[in-house]
């Protein structure tokens, strides 16, 4: 037995059943034992891999998009630069080196970085250390001036509740014990007021999900927007809603049993843009899919011309992670990107209105 288990075992024995969320927020999280907290899990040799680790283009063109919202809205200085769950501070080093010719941009920006895991901080210090980031622990932190935020594969590593319908009434999963080994259960049936918009589609024995933590940062980062101007491009997997459990651990690249390892596997569940967008008071754009948008920033064109500097297999590579962010059937439909942005401003680059 793990020492993560152990410590959730002796909790649960002497607490009872815990909440899906705590048990997440435990694994991914615990100072000590935590998986965020002891590792950078993302690559080929880590648990999984990400899309700004798959190619450079990926932070280049969200990098152009979001220079072009500053430009649209008057390019206001100074502004807040900044990234939720950074992992290595790929995105942010391709958004900056792609961002060097938009005039202004570079001087009028402050680096803030929202990031848990030590691991990770280091790892994000090395890398962007030309950039002179600030780290901040809370979304609340972010100053009050304008704000032009990235986030890739942030949401979906918050913590969810799970709801199973019972009646008009739900029964909450949890975590509790069989013998020695972790085993999910069902609370009572109680009723939920925040669920009642999730009556009308929904039948009994359906699992619902909540993420508790995401509409407070969604508000906050809208209310940046709102106030100060900005736009928020918000990556994820997932869709406007979702509907049934999603919870998924990942570990050397493969599905494992979500409480089998804890702290060792990475946890993430599908992304409710709908809770997002409507946390959020400020404009959203339509929810797109990753391919379309990249498509629409011009992704072919840059692959066109990165692989006139490439041959044999670094070419084939080139050419596999192109198709890999932007096909159907790979991460075009199923990541999909949200934008959020003031009222009175034009939507941010390859989203609608
Ligand atoms: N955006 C990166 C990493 C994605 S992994 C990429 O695309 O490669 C998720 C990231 O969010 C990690 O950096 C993780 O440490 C961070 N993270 C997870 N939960 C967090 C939380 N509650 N607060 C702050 N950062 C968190």
């Amino acid at each position: 037995m793990t020492a993560l288990q152990d410590l959730l075992v002796q909790r649960i024995r002497q607490q009872g059943p815990i909440r899906l969320d705590d048990y997440v927020q435990t694994c991914l999280l615990h100072p000590e034992h935590g998986y965020y907290s002891t590792r950078d899990p993302l690559g080929a040799a880590g648990d999984f891999t990400t899309a700004p680790e798959i190619s450079q283009m990926f932070g280049e063109l969200l990098g152009l998009a979001l220079g072009q919202a500053w430009l649209d809205q008057g390019a206001p200085a100074p502004f807040t630069l900044a990234e939720l769950g950074p992992g290595r501070g790929t995105l942010m080093a391709d958004l900056w080196r792609a961002t060097a010719r938009v005039p202004g941009f570079h001087a009028a920006a402050n680096v803030c970085l929202l990031e848990a895991s030590p691991a990770l901080r280091a790892s994000q210090a090395r890398l962007l250390q030309e950039l002179s980031p600030a780290w901040i622990d809370h979304a609340e932190d972010l100053p009050a001036r304008p704000l032009f935020l990235v986030a890739n594969e942030f949401f979906d590593a918050l913590p969810i509740r799970q709801f199973q319908r019972a009646g008009d009434a739900w029964r909450e999963r949890h975590v509790g014990l069989a013998e020695d080994s972790l085993q999910l259960g069902l609370g009572p049936a109680t009723p939920q007021p925040a669920l009642d918009h999730r009556l009308p589609d929904t039948k009994e024995g359906d699992v619902v999900e909540d993420a508790p933590a995401l509409a407070p940062i969604a508000a906050t980062i809208g209310a940046r927007i709102r106030d100060h101007g900005g736009a928020a491009l918000i990556v994820d997997y997932g869709d406007w809603r979702s509907l049934g459990d999603t919870l998924q651990a990942l570990k050397d690249h493969k599905p494992v049993d979500p409480l089998a390892t804890p702290g060792q596997a990475d946890l993430t569940a599908h992304v409710d843009f709908e809770a997002l967008a409507q946390a959020a008071p400020c404009t959203h754009t339509r929810l797109t899919g990753q391919g379309v948008f990249l498509e629409r920033l011009g992704i072919t064109q840059r692959a066109q011309n990165l692989a006139k500097g490439l041959t044999g297999k670094a070419r084939e590579a080139h050419v596999a992670a192109h198709r890999r962010l932007t096909h159907p059937a790979e991460m075009g439909t199923l990541f999909k990107v949200l934008g959020l942005y003031p009222e009175d401003a034009p939507s941010p680059p390859g989203l609608e209105p």
